[in-house]
This record gives C-alpha cells, structure tokens and sequence, in this order.
C-alpha cells in the first residue's frame, strides 16, 4: 500500500530546527522502518530526487535520496554533462557528517520539494565525502561529485534547518513557471552574468 507523507513548506519550525540523530536501535525498529517507506513513497510521487526526514515533520537526521534516469528526459546530453548527472539508486543517509568538501563553486539552478514552485542558483561543492549510517545502522562512506554531490549537500543542510535559499544567488530566485518560459534554453554563463549579485 502506498503512504503518501504531507510534504511541508516553508515557514514551519521542523524545517530550521537542527534534527537529532538516531539511534542503532531506532533505525532498525519498525517505526523508522515504516517511515523509510512512507517517505520514499511520497519523493517517487512529489517526484524529487531527495527527501529530508523534517519535510515531512520529523526532525530527526534521516534523509532518502533516489535519481534514476527516468527524471532526466527534459535536459539534453550537454545539460547532463555538465551537471555530471548520474543514475543514483534509491538509497538513506542516517546521521550523516560531511568530512570533505570541496570550494562551493559550482552553479546550477536547483529546488526543494517545501519551496514549490520555486528555484534558484545555488553554489555548491562538486567533490563530497560523507560519512553516515544506512537502513541497517551499519557505517557507510560516501564520496560522491556532479549532481550526486549537490543532492547530498542539499540534503545534509535539511538536516541542519538549512534550505537552499539560505546559500543561493538571491538575485537569480525565481519562479518554475519563469525559469521555463524564460531562462531555460539560455547558457548558464550567460545567466550567471546576468544574476552575479
Ligand atoms: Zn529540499
């Protein structure tokens, strides 16, 4: 059966407060359990390439991140290239610790699932390691780059009551509707040039 999670927007408090870690024994009880599959059920239908835990009320530090091709159909081979956008299965980051980033240099227009409708550009690393738990409570080393790099780090910062909103080029938030109609098929130098603050 699927369970879909109300997905909260921004102005609630869970969304800046900074989560707590779980526990070994939480994660594997069935609660979390339960909750791993609600949430994954409710990113595949938003759909979303990831999903913090207090999105859906929770602050506590567990997020699900999934990017399978089947979301890329509208960028084109150079989009994907440049944004080093790769398959990345379904999968959880529990208490997860970032313990090397790179210089946030990397541009793109990125959103949120508490910010609907919206996006901007964010400056992000393009190199992260991340050391976190998985489903099982068992350790896990994550070195990621490109888009992987840039879902990770956004999710990290939910965990943290951080949204993207907070690190983007503020000149350059705009609505979905008008990235599309407007700034879509443009180069994104020439849009860094146009929103540089
Ligand atoms: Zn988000």
């Amino acid at each position: 059966m699927t369970m879909l999670l109300k997905l909260l927007q921004v102005g609630e408090p869970v969304l800046r407060d900074r989560a707590r870690p779980l526990s070994s024994e939480e994660i594997i009880s069935d609660p979390i359990q339960e909750l791993i599959s609600s949430m994954r059920d409710t990113l595949r239908d938003a759909p979303g390439v990831g999903l913090a835990a207090p999105q859906v009320g929770l602050p506590i530090q567990l997020a699900i991140i999934e990017d399978p091709p089947e979301y890329w159909t509208e960028l084109s081979a150079s989009e994907l290239a440049a944004r080093e956008r790769t398959a990345v299965p379904f999968h959880i980051i529990i208490n997860p610790r970032i313990t090397f980033a790179g210089e946030p240099s990397l541009e793109f227009f990125e959103g949120c699932l508490s910010l609907s409708g919206f996006t901007a550009l964010v400056p992000r690393s393009r190199e992260i390691t991340v050391e976190c738990l998985d489903e099982r409570a068992e350790m896990k080393t994550i070195r990621a780059s490109g888009w992987y790099a840039r879902i990770l780090q956004h999710e990290i910062d939910h965990l943290n009551g951080t949204i993207y909103i907070d690190r983007m080029r503020t000149r350059s938030f705009m609505s979905l509707d008008n990235y599309k109609r407007n700034w879509k098929s443009e180069s994104l130098e020439e849009i860094r040039k146009k929103f540089s603050n």
